[in-house]
């Protein structure tokens, strides 16, 4: 048997090119020598767009699209839809007991995300344990690995510790999983702000059309300080330099643009110039292949049906290994132990 793994968005918005480095491209390479869950988490998406449902409804279409336009073949990964898979919500709901307040409120990630959207007290519960339901998503399909970017590094640390406790609790069932961190850990957004996110409204999308792609390399953010071409120029924490470590195959090119950056004489329009053609030979297949799946939406909409059922026909397996440990079997032979 391959081993096993599970990785997902949240169906937030349409994916960007930090998914793309960050994890996209290490699932496309892994999905033939893994058996590959893709988790549409639209469960974890509502905890902080609950009042958006329909938003986010919309949303596992488009990143099911993202996925097939990246190479995902979904004859080697399943797409499944969390909601579709209710032994994820149960074994929160029993994981919720082996993690304390405390422990919850040090989660780096999920700090500074409240941070970002201003919740401070008024954190919706539901987010506050999202790296829970996370626990739940990961052992719920028993993957060994989950490929993620940097920001989500807490996430599996938080889920071995869960697997750790609970099989020391009650029996050896979990399996606890690793992360493996794609070629980019975290892609800053145009804004140079540390992490492109659908969110924050700094993101390229997989699914933007050329001109917008353009549109959005002429604004972004550079060295501020490099005012005129003669100026020598920051590269380091200049987004446009990092876009191009991730994108631009000809490593002596980048060496060579970064140089002339830093020495003065190379301006900005010049090097976004470049930096364009370099994303539009990544993103114009993408996009092409992308308006090809989207003129069959039956298909799509067939595929990740499927691959819900077979989601959770996994789940149900670990379901039943959860419940006997937690002695939880009343009647083990019955419809309302395995979960309808
Ligand atoms: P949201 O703003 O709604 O949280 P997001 O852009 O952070 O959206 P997620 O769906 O939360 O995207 O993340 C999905 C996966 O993509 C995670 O593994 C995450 O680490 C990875 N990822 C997201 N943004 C980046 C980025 N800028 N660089 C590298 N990896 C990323
Ligand atoms: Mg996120």
């Amino acid at each position: 048997m391959k081993p096993r793994i599970l990785t997902g968005d949240r169906p937030t918005g349409p994916l960007h090119i930090g998914h793309l480095v960050g994890s996209l491209r290490s699932r496309v390479r892994l999905q033939h020598e893994f058996d590959t869950y893709v988790l549409l988490a639209d469960v974890q998406a509502l905890t902080d767009h609950f009042e958006h449902p329909r938003r986010v409804r919309d949303n596992v279409m488009q990143v099911a699209l993202d996925y097939l336009a990246v190479g995902l073949d979904p004859r080697e990964a399943t797409f499944v839809v969390q909601s579709g898979v209710p032994e994820i919500a149960e074994l929160t709901v029993f994981y919720l007991n082996l993690v304390t307040v405390s422990h919850l409120r040090q989660n780096p990630t999920v700090k500074s995300e409240i941070a970002q959207k201003g919740f401070g007290e008024s954190v919706p519960a539901g987010f506050f344990v999202y790296p829970v339901s996370q626990a739940a998503d990961i052992t719920a399909f028993g993957a060994q690995v989950v490929p993620v970017g940097e920001d989500q590094l807490p996430m599996i640390e938080q889920t071995a510790e869960i697997v750790r406790r609970f099989n020391r609790l009650y029996a050896p069932v979990l399996v606890e999983p690793r992360a493996l961190v794609g070629e980019v850990a975290r892609l800053p957004g145009l804004d140079g702000k540390a992490k492109m996110s659908k969110s924050l409204g700094n993101a390229i999308f997989l699914s933007d059309p050329a001109d917008e792609v353009a549109r959005k390399v002429r604004g972004m953010y550079t060295d501020p300080n490099h005012l005129r071409v003669e100026d020598p120029g920051r590269t380091e924490g200049n987004p446009v330099f990092a876009y191009l470590d991730a994108f631009d195959p000809d490593r002596a090119r980048v060496a060579e643009l970064r140089a002339h950056y830093e020495r003065g004489g190379l301006g900005d329009v010049k090097v976004k110039r470049h930096l364009l053609d370099v994303l539009e030979a990544t993103l114009g297949p993408i996009r092409e292949r992308r308006a090809e799946f989207a003129r069959h939406p039956d298909e799509v909409e067939a595929v990740v049906r499927e691959g819900t059922r077979r989601g959770r026909e996994v789940a149900a397996v670990t379901m039943r290994a959860v419940r006997e440990a937690m002695s939880l079997d009343y009647f083990a032979d019955a419809e309302i132990n395995a979960g309808g």
